[in-house]
């Protein structure tokens, strides 16, 4: 067994003190990730911060054309959420794709921004739309929160309170998930901003990654012909036993296409 502290807390600013005090406590949200993690012996938390219920870091709502989601909302009240339907429809077709209904009734967009897993859905749209990361402490421009390989530019104390989604002229997101755990193999979301167009591939790199040179060709003609002969560096790319780099290289580009077909 382990010996931790499990700690349900009472508001944010409880779980704030409490990972302050405590260096080597967690905080919990969904427990979909963190759990099988301690179940795998990968983290020895002293404290489990359990931040899951606070109906502060709850909710969706739309305001001046911001978007935003509480850290602890769960990925199915993202899907299903009426005003996240009509303000970004890409964005609630891509929480429909996480993992399972278990998955989508537990797990919160908090936890997944903040894990940052290279194959998870989230980082694509937070970095597509170019979205801000609120946390207790500062706001975070996606373009500089994302880090690489589960790392991002949260510090060790620093909770993610919401997120905040500008909205889009068009957005989409086209996800070719592995068939086994449903994570994304690729998955590319692209949005036409008022700043122009951002093409954010996840799963196919060691992180989440603006495709530059697709945003440049797209932003002359947004069709997927301006993808022809668009260089994307195969040895960036994640090789494993369930693809090799060329083969993801090639998936980025079916996959954009795929979202600039659906644009809307
Ligand atoms: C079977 C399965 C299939 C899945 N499939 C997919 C998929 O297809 N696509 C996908 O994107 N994801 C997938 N996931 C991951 C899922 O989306 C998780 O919900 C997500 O990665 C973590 O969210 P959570 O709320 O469960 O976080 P937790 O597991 O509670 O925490 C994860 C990490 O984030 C930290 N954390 C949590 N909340 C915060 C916060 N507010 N501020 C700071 N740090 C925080 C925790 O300390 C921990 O380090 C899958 C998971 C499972 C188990």
């Amino acid at each position: 067994m382990y010996a931790t502290h499990y700690v349900k807390a009472k508001s944010l600013a409880e779980a704030a003190k409490l990972l302050a005090s405590n260096p080597e406590a967690k905080v919990m949200a969904g427990g979909m990730t963190l759990v099988p993690t301690l179940k795998q012996r990968l983290a020895k938390p002293s404290h489990l911060v359990d931040i899951g219920a606070l109906a502060e870091l709850r909710g969706i709502a739309a305001k001046g054309g911001t978007v935003t989601i509480g850290a602890a909302t769960k990925h199915h009240e993202v899907a299903t959420s009426p005003l996240v339907r009509k303000a970004i429809p890409a964005l609630a077709y891509l929480a429909s794709l996480i993992g399972d209904p278990q998955v989508r009734n537990l797990g919160t967009i908090g936890g997944s921004v903040a894990n940052n897993d290279p194959a998870a859905d989230y980082p694509a749209a937070v970095l597509g739309l170019g979205a801000t990361v609120v946390t207790n402490k500062r706001q975070i421009a996606a373009d500089d929160y994302f880090q690489g390989l589960f790392t991002t530019a949260l510090d060790e104390s620093e909770i993610v309170t919401r997120i905040e989604f500008p909205v889009p002229k068009r957005a989409a997101y086209a996800k070719f998930p592995h068939p086994a755990s449903g994570y994304a193999m690729t998955g590319v979301f692209v949005a036409q901003t008022a700043n122009g167009i951002r093409v954010a591939v996840t799963g196919a790199g060691p992180g989440v990654f603006r495709w530059k040179a697709a945003e440049k060709a797209l932003g002359k003609n947004p069709k997927a012909a301006a993808l022809e002969g668009v260089a994307l560096d195969a040895a960036e790319m994640n090789e494993d036993i369930h693809a090799t780099r060329e083969y993801r290289a090639n998936l980025v580009r079916v996959m954009a296409k795929r979202a600039l077909a659906k644009l809307r």
